[in-house]
């Protein structure tokens, strides 16, 4: 089933569906650990989950003599295959994200032909951020710059057209391509006007629904929406919410995601006496910000798990039992 399907359906419903992002398993790691955060979520009928792609990393090993041997290395590869067991496991949509950052356009196509054969229809399509260490973003030599460009792709594979142009009658694959919004503006963009003009490139390119960055800010993202909807983005906007866990995050999460924290969170995090307490705060911050978005009659609530779900499970039993 494409996402653009459940979304329709829960609109029609007047139903907020509920969804999350897991990542997947370290290099080494079995299925347990993913299998083990989604199962306790299964009650609360999540409408499809998320796979986050990780790009290469650059590690450097000594040697004697003082030498050093470069890896370019993948600690967290596997988003294909697991999106393909998480459906055969739960039987439910599984969205793999896949960048344009450290792969080239044909690796992007085997890696959509392998989606395409395991029956994954849906994707997440993103550009990926800079690799570690580097300043700015740097494209695969036969890679691409943008998401724009990658959605671009993926439809032109939707309608037949492989890089090449080797094959002329194929089977036609059918993605459902979802793109990534920023209510609090991308890092890199000028201003909010320029981010809105590339995030309406990727719709026009084929993009069906924008994921929303995390927000903790609920005006931030319903206006986002309103802005959205005046720069002729018609399509579903899904807000990402991220439950707050750790004192660490007051100066991690604004570094990492650039978003503001609301003073009020901020206050509520410095009483904190431990992370237990932080823990706390944030699921009851989660809770709120989810309410208010399901009275606004949001589709989907989108939630960031970074792989610990012990949170989202007492946020699902407040919003969706
Ligand atoms: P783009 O849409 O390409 O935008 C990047 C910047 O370039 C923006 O400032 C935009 O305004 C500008 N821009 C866009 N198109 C053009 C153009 N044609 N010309 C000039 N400027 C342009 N990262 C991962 O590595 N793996 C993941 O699994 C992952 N999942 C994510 C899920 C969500 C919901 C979100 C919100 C982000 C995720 N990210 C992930 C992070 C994402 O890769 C970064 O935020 C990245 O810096 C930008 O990705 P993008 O797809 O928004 O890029």
């Amino acid at each position: 089933m494409q996402i653009t399907d459940i979304i329709d359906q829960a609109l029609r419903s007047g139903r907020t569906r509920f969804a999350f992002e897991l990542l997947p398993p370290l290099k080494g790691d079995g299925t347990a650990g993913v299998f083990g955060a989604i199962d306790p979520l299964m009650r609360f009928d999540p409408a499809y989950i998320n796979v986050t792609y990780h790009r290469e990393e650059v590690k450097y090993v000594g040697r004697e003599g003082g030498l050093l041997e470069k890896h370019v290395v993948r600690r967290r590869p596997g988003t294909v295959g697991i999106s393909a067991a998480i459906m055969k496991r739960y039987g439910v949509e599984a969205v793999p994200h896949l960048i344009c950052g450290g792969q080239s356009r044909y690796d992007i196509e085997d890696a959509l032909i392998d989606l395409d054969l395991l029956g994954v229809n849906n994707v997440l399509a993103l550009r990926g951020d800079n690799l570690r260490g580097d300043r700015t973003f740097a494209p695969h030599p036969q890679g691409l710059s943008h998401a724009s460009e990658l959605v671009t792709q993926i439809a032109e594979m939707n309608r037949g057209h492989f890089i090449d142009g080797e094959v002329e009658e194929c089977h036609h694959s059918q993605f459902c391509i979802g793109v990534a919004g920023y209510p609090e503006k991308h890092a890199e963009s000028p201003n909010m006007e320029t981010d809105m003009k590339w995030l309406k490139a990727k719709v026009d390119a084929g993009a069906s629904y924008i994921v929303t960055q995390m927000s903790f800010d609920n005006r931030k993202i319903l206006s986002f929406i309103e802005r959205c909807r005046e720069y002729g983005i018609g399509v579903p906007v899904i807000p990402g919410i991220k439950p707050f866990s750790t004192k660490a995050q007051l100066t991690l999460l604004p570094q990492t995601f650039h978003v503001d924290l609301p003073e009020e969170l901020v206050r509520e995090v410095e009483r904190c006496d431990d992370n237990r307490q932080v823990r706390e705060v944030g699921v009851e911050w989660a809770i709120r910000q989810g309410r208010e978005l399901i009275e606004a009659g949001v589709p989907v609530l989108h939630f960031y798990t970074m792989g610990k779900t012990d949170n989202v499970v007492k946020i699902a039993e407040a919003l969706f039992r």
